[in-house]
């Protein structure tokens, strides 16, 4: 069943920082599964195997591009930190005071 890893859980995801479970990244993108759910998943158990069973043809096709143009989840992780910064510094206006 395709919900049968749906509790595992990887104690980092790389994009969000916290614990996530497999189900969320399943249906990450609208309800299907994250473009790095290869990159994360394949230590934990045979993802792409679970995937290519429960799939349909042409949604496991766009997971296996997703995985190809993916950076390394290095990478990603160090994107997604910077992107935070910056969201943050945007958010913080300098003197305080307004006038
Ligand atoms: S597959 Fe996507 S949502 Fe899931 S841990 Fe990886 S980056 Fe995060």
């Amino acid at each position: 069943m395709l919900s049968d890893h749906d509790q595992k859980i990887l104690p980092r995801c790389p994009r969000l920082g916290h614990e996530i479970t497999f189900g969320y990244c399943r249906r990450e993108t609208g309800g299907r599964p994250c473009r790095l759910i290869l990159n994360c998943w394949w230590e934990q158990f045979d993802v792409r195997g679970f995937l290519q069973a429960h799939l349909p043809e042409d949604e496991m096709a766009q997971v296996e591009q997703a995985h190809a143009a993916a950076p390394p989840a290095k990478i990603v992780s160090l994107m997604e930190i910077i992107d935070q910064a910056a969201q943050r510094i945007s958010g913080e206006k300098p003197g305080g005071a307004s006038g």
